[in-house]
């Protein structure tokens, strides 16, 4: 094979030059082809080249479109563009057999520059293609994480505003739209319901079947209220309690059907997990014009409505009542006063003897507590003492009574008598505290006053409590010598046979037995009270407590209570609750 057919070999083969031509570029870039077909490649652009360099006229284009193509098979540096020049200028002629005569005088160079010129502007437009392309990604991406980040903040708002177990919208939910509907353009005049709803004893479901069932239950429910009730937002707050919204309501009946339908979806049979359940609802309902409300307003009072519709014994809707909600509201704040009272001083004891039927000896008092209200004048213990012992304040109180009742008792000594012991009413809440004793032991230390000076009332609901602890703390304390007394015995379980295991020393019977002593002896009602009376006293005697009697309002009661054997009486017949003076003043009244 001679020189020339060598380097210009017309199947294709790659001849010497293009093998030198494609050692000098490659490397030069990365190549996405192996050596033989950059050698290929390589070969079809000497062909052209070396046709270029004859070929008569000559024509330079050939040089720009073999410059380009370098750029398209990626021979695409400046470095692969000196080799080239470099490989071409050197070994071209020789490598294809030609001599510098058979080419004329400048085509070589005009050539080369037309290679050169070729591969730099398909270089430039390159990169430009490069940089649209980069761009262009760019644009799409953006537009991909701005859609991205869209469905996320959609998703992430529905999240945010509904509840993950029931798919109902939740309190945001309900918050925003319910200040939407009281306050948004053109609301300035309408009516708004509020129906806040509450499953009746959910808790038992729970606690007897496992959560799985409860929320399957609250599933079921959601379903059959947003079914329903679905032209109105129903959302779910938490636990068992749901609140529907009832917009643009033109009287407080629309409301209630609202509150009726819901009733009616809710007490329909659910079959969860096999069981079938049947629940019922409390509903709170609050109709009332937007002006002048506020959904912190509304809310609250939904939720006092609620609970009116529950201590009525569930499974129905209640109206809110404003006068009735007033005097909750009053309660509450004399409630909440208590604490400021006792700093200020203004809680006293009255005293009320307890007389022994014998002989007529004050043997104790009972110390009643009294509130000095600076606004309400003089307040019974029956107005405060029931929420005392809802909201706690009762243990405070309770306790400044119990330090109070054995500082003042530590100080009687009645000339020719023994000093009479004080009797405290203690609360449910105090017996069941477990600081009791302790706190009972420090302030007889404090006081001085003996134990046995000391009776504890109790209420026989404290007694019987489903823990052992208030009965312990009470024998603790009966072991000491502090007497216990069961206050308004008959009024509650009434059962003698758990009193032997009790550490109980006396019996108060509560005043409505003793008033039916107040008509004529031979009254047939009056005559069955007396002997049931007369059979409790021996019974509480075959058990060694004493019996006193409460509310003794007439020589007659007070005598046939004697007649019986009843040990002690209690009531005005012997004396109203007053000053621990008076009570000294006469403390064996003859009888
Ligand atoms: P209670 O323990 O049954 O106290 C007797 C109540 O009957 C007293 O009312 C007393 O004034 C009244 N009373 C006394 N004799 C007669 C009578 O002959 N006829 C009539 N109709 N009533 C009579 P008060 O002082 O209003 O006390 C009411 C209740 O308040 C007490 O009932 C007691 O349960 C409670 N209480 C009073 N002070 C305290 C206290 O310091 N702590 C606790 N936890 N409760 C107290
Ligand atoms: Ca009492």
């Amino acid at each position: 094979m001679d020189e020339r057919s060598d380097g210009a070999t017309g199947a294709g083969q790659p001849g010497a030059f293009a093998r030198a031509w494609a050692r000098a570029v490659s490397g030069t870039s990365y190549l996405p082809m192996t050596q033989a077909q950059l050698e290929e490649l390589l070969q079809r652009l000497t062909d052209r080249l070396s046709e270029a360099l004859v070929s008569e006229p000559f024509d330079p284009r050939v040089g720009y479109q073999i410059g380009a193509e370098l750029v398209e098979a990626h021979v695409a540096s400046a470095e692969g563009l000196g080799r080239t020049v470099e490989v071409v200028q050197l070994r071209l002629l020789r490598d294809l057999g030609l001599v510098a005569e058979d080419v004329e005088e400048d085509r070589m160079a005009r050539l080369l520059a037309s290679v050169a010129t070729g591969y730099a502007r398909a270089l430039r437009d390159r990169t430009l293609d490069e940089q649209e392309s980069i761009r262009r990604a760019a644009m799409v991406a953006r537009a991909q994480a701005e859609r991205a980040l869209r469905e996320s903040e959609a998703r992430f708002r529905h999240q945010a505003t509904h509840d993950p177990l029931t798919g109902l919208p939740n309190r945001t939910l309900f918050t925003e739209r319910l200040a939407a509907a009281l306050d948004g353009p053109g609301r300035a005049t309408d009516r708004v319901g509020v129906c806040f709803l509450d499953l009746d004893r959910f808790k038992v479901v729970n606690d007897s079947l496992g959560h799985q069932v409860g929320d399957r239950l609250l599933v079921s429910v959601a379903d059959r209220l947003r079914l329903t009730l679905g032209g109105h937002l129903v959302a779910r707050l938490g636990g068992d309690e749901f609140v529907v919204l009832v917009e643009r309501t033109t009287c407080t009946d629309d409301a209630v059907k609202v509150a009726e339908a819901a009733l009616t979806a809710v007490s329909e049979p659910a079959l969860v997990d096999g069981h079938e359940l049947t629940v019922s609802a409390s509903i709170g309902i609050v109709e009332r014009p937007v002006a002048g409300t506020s959904p912190v307003d509304l809310m609250r009072a939904a939720d006092s409505t609620l609970h009116w519709a529950k201590a009525a014994g569930g499974a129905r809707w209640t109206l809110f009542d404003a006068d009735r909600n007033r005097q909750e509201l009053e309660r509450w704040a004399l409630s909440a006063a208590i604490p400021g009272a006792l700093e200020r001083g203004e809680f006293y004891l009255d005293y009320q003897p307890l007389t022994s039927l014998r002989d007529g000896v004050v043997i104790g008092a009972e110390a009643l507590v009294r509130w000095r209200h600076p606004e309400f004048g003089e307040l019974r213990p029956d107005s405060f003492i029931g929420l005392a012992e809802e909201t706690g304040l009762i243990v405070p109180l309770g306790g400044w009574v119990l330090a109070e009742a054995c500082r003042e008792a530590a100080t009687w000594s009645p000339a020719g008598a023994p000093a009479p012991f004080v009797s405290v009413n203690l609360a449910v809440r105090q017996v069941h505290r477990p600081g009791l004793v302790q706190e009972v032991v420090d302030v007889l230390e404090r006081t001085g006053l003996p134990p046995g000076r000391l009776q504890l009332e109790v209420t026989e609901s404290a007694m019987m409590s489903a823990v052992e602890e208030p009965v312990r703390a009470l024998g603790v304390l009966a072991d000491l010598g502090v007497r216990i007394a069961i206050d308004d015995f008959g009024t509650g379980y009434c059962n003698l046979s758990y009193l032997r295991d009790l550490p109980v020393t006396e019996l108060k019977v509560a005043g409505q037995f003793v008033a039916g002593l107040r008509a004529p002896a031979d009254d047939p009602a009056s005559r069955t009270d007396e002997r049931i009376l007369a059979s409790l006293v021996s019974l509480a005697h075959a058990l060694e407590l004493t019996v006193t009697a409460e509310g003794v309002e007439t020589e007659g009661q007070a005598e046939r209570l004697r007649a019986i054997g009843c040990d002690t009486a209690q009531g005005w017949h012997f004396g109203r609750p007053g000053p621990a003076a008076r009570l000294l003043e006469h403390p064996a009244r003859p009888a």
